[in-house]
């Protein structure tokens, strides 16, 4: 253990293992922590070793994965820290140039001293709520291809897909490969018109992959004769003990439901992928700036373009600053690891900014497609709160109604703060700290005040920033 760290990563997957293999082959100190038990983030998530199925050629699907995952493997020039989680992150009170973050993991808690922190912990599942969406057999997306791809579990028989984010997508491949039937892809949004066509084309240029990907799943959709319907949204499921049925209905192009279109689809899984959340809640602790962009990841981390926070010493890469996916993350992981090694060793100057200038522009080749695709899928977060009945959970962690929400809104018409509506309905206060409720709750919030989500704010991150056992804590040194 080095007493202090050059540079401490949080998260293993493209955008903090590029910057770790860069970082430490310049000579930087550098530590990785993550939460889950083997590298590889949520993209290329991987079966335990020991399951039959493991394969680790299945992750090479970016031209970037093979290299990054063999030196990973191999690499012994790095402090890892796997099934281990980062808490907080702290100023130090002896030395301002140095900062504090607080770990947990299998060894207990304990705080490690950092020259620089590179923030790369991901996204998560956009969670949206309507009536039964807290049955059993509701899930996410993200979380459905979790459970196939880290633990070859199938979560479900007949499947219905909601929502309209290319990840949904990639979900049907998935379950379509492993045997599912899937009953219907639902997508909320209208099919693009020849307009919209057009200017995605015009991003194209460079994506032959991906284009490839997606005419490929399409292609398989059909062959098993799944429809896919576009302007078709969820209006609720039903179920006695899990989900027995949801019922569609047509959507006009703002998402809104258009009358007597109600049918049934009898499905015992509902799948459910509306976008991703950029997992900003360790950047809000230390004190970094956000801001809000609906359709890139709600609330994303302040940054310059070599990646540096508001805070000094704090850096962030990958899906904090805007889902863009894992070639992105991997391109701003390296451009993150080479401004801290500009930063603190006696390198020479130009050679290193020549590096970072040559990743500024590819990344902003990589973002025209990127930009395109968020533009397509962007979800209308007003129109899905509509959904929402009095009786629909909001809060699962602390079950609170959307009625009980309303009724605090009702009683105090000057609340125009989501941390009011925290500190007086519990809404956020939960195990989950806010993941689950926080767009839902605020979503209600600036509808009702005909505002927009950046003016009722974002629930305050406190550490810890997830579940730590006290007794860890209590027995740091
Ligand atoms: C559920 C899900 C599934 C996805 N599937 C795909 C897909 O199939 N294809 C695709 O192109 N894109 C997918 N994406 C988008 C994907 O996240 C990005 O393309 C890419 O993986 C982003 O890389 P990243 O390094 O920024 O973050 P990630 O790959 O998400 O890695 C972040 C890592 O940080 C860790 N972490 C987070 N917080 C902490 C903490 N406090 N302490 C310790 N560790 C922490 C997480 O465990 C995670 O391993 C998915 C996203 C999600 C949320």
């Amino acid at each position: 253990m080095y007493e202090v760290l050059d540079l401490l990563i949080v998260g293993a997957g493209p955008a903090g293992l590029s910057a770790a293999r860069i970082a430490s082959a310049q000579g930087l100190t550098v530590a990785v922590v993550d939460e889950q038990a083997r590298f590889g983030g949520q993209v290329f998530r991987q079966a335990p070793g020991e399951f039959a199925a493991a394969d680790p050629d299945s992750m090479h699907t970016y031209p970037f994965s093979h290299s990054l995952f063999e030196w990973a493997r191999g690499s012994t020039a790095v402090q890892w820290h796997f099934s281990t989680l980062v808490w907080g992150i702290f100023d130090d009170q002896q030395d301002e140039h140095l900062r504090q973050v607080g770990i947990a993991g299998p060894n207990g808690a304990s705080v490690l001293k950092v020259r620089r922190v590179l923030i790369a912990a991901g996204a998560y599942d956009l969670p949206v709520a309507f009536p039964g969406w807290t049955l059993p057999g509701v899930l996410t997306a993200g979380g459905v291809q979790t459970m196939i791809k880290s633990q070859s579990l199938m979560p479900g028989q007949r499947f219905l897909l909601v929502g309209g984010h290319p990840l949904l997508l990639l979900v049907a491949e998935l379950l379509l490969d492993a045997g599912a039937q899937i009953a219907e892809v639902a997508i909320s949004r209208s099919l693009p018109k020849m307009r919209e066509m057009l200017r995605a084309t015009r991003a194209l240029p460079g994506q032959s992959r991906l284009v490839k990907q997606l005419i490929a799943i399409l292609w398989k959709l059909r062959r098993h004769g799944v429809p896919l319907r576009f302007g078709t949204g969820i209006a609720r499921v039903e179920g006695k003990e899990s989900v027995q049925a949801a019922i569609l209905c047509q959507l006009d192009h703002n998402w809104q439901a258009i009358g007597d279109t109600q049918r049934r689809v009898d499905v015992d899984t509902v799948v459910v992928g509306y976008g991703l959340l950029a997992s900003t809640e360790l950047a809000r602790q230390a004190g970094c700036g956000v801001y809000w962009d609906s359709a890139a990841g709600g609330w994303l981390v302040e940054h310059d373009d070599r990646l540096r926070s508001s805070q000094p010493g704090v850096l962030v890469a990958g899906e904090q600053t805007g889902i863009a996916g894992a070639f992105n993350a991997h391109l701003q992981g390296e451009l993150a690891a080479w401004q801290c090694v500009l930063e603190l060793t006696e390198q020479a100057y130009e050679p290193i900014e020549h590096t970072l200038l040559g990743l500024m522009a590819r990344l902003k080749r990589n973002r025209r497609f990127t930009d395109t695709v968020i533009t397509l899928s962007a979800p209308k977060l007003d129109a899905l709160t509509q959904r929402i009945t009095p009786d629909t959970v909001v809060c699962r962690c602390e079950e609170v109604t959307a009625q009980e929400v309303t009724q605090f809104l009702d009683a105090h018409p000057y609340v125009t703060d989501i941390n009011s509506i925290k500190l007086a309905c519990r809404t956020g206060m939960g195990m989950c700290q806010g993941r689950y409720c926080q767009h839902t709750v605020a979503q209600m919030l600036a509808s009702r005040l005909g505002c927009g989500m950046e003016q009722v704010g974002i629930y305050k991150a406190q550490a810890p920033v997830k579940p730590v056992p006290v007794m860890a804590l209590a027995n740091m040194e």
